[in-house]
């Protein structure tokens, strides 16, 4: 099985795109902003909160930089229209800040302002390694002017620690993840547990220091250990909260719902869906390969 898996990873960026949007069918909300809203709005019936993203990478001039702008302030004024329990969240290199930081700061700071008028909050995802140290000076420049802007820990990388004593001086506001990029083991822990310890040991130093974060992860190990982390360390249940990929664990979703704890389900939609589902499906190739026997009727 983890040959055949494997031969599914390697062969995923070949797949003719309609296949990939086959499986991608399960990990994204639709191609549209009202697909996205009426997936956010059905996730707050059941008391789940949510984080919309537009889908998108990385831009190559001004004009596609300013169309993602554009596309996100249209989600801040639907969240703030439709009363929806539910955030942003970017990608800052579809701003620009590979392209130019100062021209990306001033269009993030425009979501933030426009988020901080409707009550809500931008989260900055965080992408490869290349991006990190401007991930965070921009996020460091805007958390000294505004209160409702995150940034994403990826607990795969060694500089995470130092990031969060950094940041933790200047009010970090966290959602902790694995980490999806596959970085160099220089700077990349790669072995399972040695990440699920370094997750650990994050959540731990972010939780002493009383910040708020994100426990964004489908791994019942470091759910069952953070559960008990927040238990022994006595914290609120407004201090946290977890969260979770549209389409992904949705047996572990419900159950935490169920349990009473925050819940938030990352809400992806656009019409750029096809890297996303690729990092998806390479991350879980055993959907791939039971569509793929679905298809060909193979028992
Ligand atoms: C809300 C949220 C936001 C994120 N934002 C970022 C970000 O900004 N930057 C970044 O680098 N990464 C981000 N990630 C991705 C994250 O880094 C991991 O790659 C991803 O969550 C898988 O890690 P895991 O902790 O779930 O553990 P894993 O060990 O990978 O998964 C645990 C179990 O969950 C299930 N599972 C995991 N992935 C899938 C899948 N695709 N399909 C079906 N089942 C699956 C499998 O059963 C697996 O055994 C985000 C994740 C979440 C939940």
């Amino acid at each position: 099985m983890k040959f055949i898996n494997k031969v599914i990873v390697s062969l995923v960026e070949l797949m003719p795109k309609p296949i990939v949007r086959i499986f991608a069918n399960k990990y994204i909300a639709g191609d549209t902003l009202q697909e996205g809203v009426s997936v956010v709005k059905d996730l707050n019936k059941r008391g789940i909160m949510a984080t919309m993203d537009v889908l998108g990478e990385a831009i190559q001039n001004r004009d596609e930089a300013i169309d993602a702008y554009q596309k996100a302030d249209e989600v801040l004024d639907v969240i703030n229209r439709e009363k929806l329990d539910a955030n942003l969240s970017i990608k800052p290199t579809q701003f620009g800040l590979m392209l130019d930081e100062e021209f990306c700061y001033d269009l993030v700071k425009k979501l933030v302002v426009k988020a901080k008028e409707y009550n809500t909050f931008i989260r900055l995802d965080m992408e490869d390694s290349t991006t990190t140290d401007k991930i965070i000076a921009l996020f460091l420049r805007l958390r000294s002017e505004f209160e409702n802007v995150g940034i994403v820990i990826q607990a795969c990388m060694r500089r995470s620690m130092d990031d969060i004593a950094l940041m933790n001086a200047q009010g970090g506001h966290y959602r902790l993840c694995k980490g999806i990029y596959i970085e160099p083991e220089k700077i990349a822990f790669r072995g399972k547990q040695e990440v699920r310890d370094n997750y650990m040991a994050l959540l731990h130093r972010i939780l002493k220091d009383g910040r708020y974060v994100g426990i964004a992860t489908h791994d019942s190990y470091l759910i069952d250990a953070a559960k008990k982390m927040l238990s022994d360390l006595g914290t609120q249940k407004g201090d946290y909260e977890f969260q979770m990929l549209l389409g992904v664990r949705e047996d572990l979703r419900d159950q935490l719902n169920r349990e009473g704890f925050r819940l938030r389900l990352y809400v992806p939609f656009g019409k750029d869906w096809y890297k996303y589902s690729v990092r998806r499906l390479k991350e879980n190739p055993q959907i791939a390969w039971d569509i793929f026997k679905d298809i060909f009727s193979i028992r």
